[in-house]
């Protein structure tokens, strides 16, 4: 197993956290998807937030899409 730290939040601070960005009402109307998967997001299964130029991407908690978030660290815009 990898012992690196992950990055973390409490789910209660990820609904402050997209209340600050701005996200929470979209997150809670269910018009936010994956950025990986392209699944709808709620609020207690946002595993990920990166900011981009004009927005965030948000990463849902399934496994696949939590791994391909490791993956992509340090090279996240090698693909857009
Ligand atoms: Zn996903």
């Amino acid at each position: 197993m990898e012992t690196r730290p992950l990055k973390l939040v409490l789910a209660e601070d990820i609904e402050k956290l997209l209340d600050a960005i701005g996200l929470l009402e979209a997150v809670r109307s269910g018009e936010v998807r994956c950025v990986r998967c392209g699944r709808i997001v709620a609020a207690d299964d946002v595993s990920r937030i990166e900011a981009t130029k004009s927005s965030y991407d948000l990463t849902c908690g399934a496994d696949s899409c939590i791994e391909l978030s490791r993956r992509s660290e340090g090279v996240a815009d090698a693909n857009r």
